[in-house]
C-alpha cells in the first residue's frame, strides 16, 4: 500500500478524539480553513481542484475522491510533495474535511454521494460547522432536499453553487458561481468560491443559485436556436454571412449566440463554428441543463411555450453520432445551414 493510501487513517485516528476534530477550524481567514476535500474530479472537478490545492496554504490538507481512480491518481502526481490524501469514498473526505466542495454529473449522482456521507451514522464535529458547497448542475428540488437533509441531521450546511465558464474558466480559475444560501454564509462561500473562480452571485436561499443558473441556460438554449434559424434562413436569402451578424449585433435581436458564439463558421474568428464546432459547450450538455430547467418548471407549475421544442432540436442533435461531441452551436449545421 502507498504512503498516500495510508494516510487517511493515520489522519483521521490523529485528529478525532471524542469526536471532535483537533485541527485548526478558525473559518475568519482562509489561512486558518485547514483542512478541505473535493468530490468529483472530472473536466470541472479536476481543474478547480487544481486551483484550490495551488491557492489555500500548502500546509493545508486537501482530501479528494472520485470513483475514477486515473482521475486522483493523476492529480497527486501533479503536486510533487504536496499535502494531498485520495480518500477512498465520498464520506471518507467528510470525515476529515471542513469544506468540501462536489462537483458531480447529475441529481441522482448528488443524491446518492451525499447518502453515503450521511448514512453509517454522525460525523465527526469540528470547530466551526461542516461547509458542503455543491457545484454541480441539477434541479432545486433534488439539491433543497439534500440541504435539508444534511441541516436536519446536524452534520452543517449544504449550498448550491452552479457554475458558468466551462473547462477554460475552471482551468484559468475565473469560473462564475451562482450561490443559493442564507444570508450568513454568503462571506465564507465567497472565501472559498474565489479561489476558482472571479464571481460569486447571491441569488436567495438554498436552491437559488440552481433557480437562476438554470434560468439563464433555459434562455441560452433558445436563443440558440433562434440565431442558427434567423442566420441559416438570412443566408439562404442570399445575404453575407458577416452582414447579416454584423447587422443583428447592433440590433434587436442581438443575444450571446449571435455575438460571440455565432453558429456560423468564419463570422466569429473566436467561437466553436470557427473551428469545426469542436470544443465550446457541448450538445449533451445543453440538452442536459435543458431539461433540468423543465423539470423545475414542471415541479413548480411552470408552462413553457418553447421548451418542449427545444429539448426535441437537442435530443435530435445529440442523436446524430457525427454533431453530438460538437458545440451547441452545431445545431446550425442540424438546420441545414451553410456559409
Ligand atoms: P464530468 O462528467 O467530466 O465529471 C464528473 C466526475 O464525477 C467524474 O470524474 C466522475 O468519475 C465523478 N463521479 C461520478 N460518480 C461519482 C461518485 N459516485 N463519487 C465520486 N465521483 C463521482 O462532469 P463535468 O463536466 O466536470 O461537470 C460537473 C458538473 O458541472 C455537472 O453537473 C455539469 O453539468 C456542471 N457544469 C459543467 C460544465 C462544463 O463545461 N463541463 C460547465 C458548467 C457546469
Amino acid at each position: 500500500m502507498s504512503i498516500t493510501a495510508l494516510r487517511p487513517t493515520m489522519r483521521a485516528s490523529r485528529a478525532t478524539i471524542r469526536g471532535v476534530a483537533l485541527r485548526r477550524t478558525f473559518s475568519s481567514t482562509t489561512h486558518n480553513q485547514a483542512s478541505w476535500g473535493f468530490i468529483g474530479l472530472g473536466q470541472m472537478g479536476y481543474n478547480m481542484a487544481k486551483n484550490l490545492r495551488q491557492k489555500i496554504p500548502k500546509e493545508d490538507t486537501l482530501y479528494i475522491q472520485d470513483v475514477n481512480s486515473a482521475a486522483t491518481a493523476k492529480f497527486v502526481t501533479e503536486f510533487p510533495g504536496a499535502d494531498i490524501i485520495v480518500s477512498k469514498t465520498a464520506r471518507e473526505v467528510a470525515e476529515n474535511a471542513e469544506t468540501i466542495v462536489s462537483a458531480l454529473p447529475n441529481p441522482p449522482l448528488v443524491k446518492s454521494v451525499y447518502e453515503s456521507i450521511l448514512s453509517p451514522g454522525a460525523l465527526p464535529k469540528f470547530q466551526n460547522e461542516r461547509l458542503f458547497i455543491d457545484t454541480s448542475t441539477i434541479d432545486p428540488t433534488t439539491s433543497i432536499s439534500v440541504a435539508e437533509t444534511i441541516s436536519q441531521k446536524g452534520e452543517g450546511s449544504f449550498i448550491d453553487a452552479p457554475m458558468s465558464g466551462g473547462v477554460v474558466g475552471a482551468s484559468a480559475g475565473t469560473l462564475s458561481f451562482m450561490l443559493g444560501c442564507p444570508d450568513t454564509l454568503v462571506p465564507r462561500a465567497t472565501k472559498v468560491l474565489s479561489l476558482m473562480g472571479r464571481k460569486v452571485i447571491h441569488m436567495g436561499p438554498p436552491g437559488s443559485g440552481l433557480k437562476a443558473k438554470l434560468a439563464n441556460n433555459y434562455l441560452l438554449a433558445l436563443n440558440n436556436i433562434a440565431a442558427s434559424e434567423a442566420m441559416h434562413m438570412g443566408i439562404a436569402w442570399g445575404l453575407k454571412p458577416a452582414d447579416l451578424a454584423g447587422l443583428i449585433n447592433i440590433s434587436t435581436g442581438k443575444c450571446w449566440p449571435s455575438e460571440v458564439n455565432n453558429p456560423v463558421p468564419g463570422v466569429v474568428a473566436t467561437s466553436p463554428a470557427s473551428r469545426n464546432y469542436d470544443g465550446g459547450f457541448g450538445v449533451a450538455l445543453m440538452n442536459k441543463d435543458l431539461k433540468l430547467a423543465l423539470k423545475a418548471c414542471a415541479d413548480a407549475n411552470v408552462s413553457t411555450a418553447l421548451g418542449d421544442k427545444a429539448a426535441e432540436v437537442y435530443s435530435a442533435v445529440e442523436g446524430d453520432a457525427e454533431l453530438k461531441s460538437k458545440d451547441f452551436s452545431v445545431v446550425y449545421r442540424w438546420l441545414g445551414g451553410k456559409e
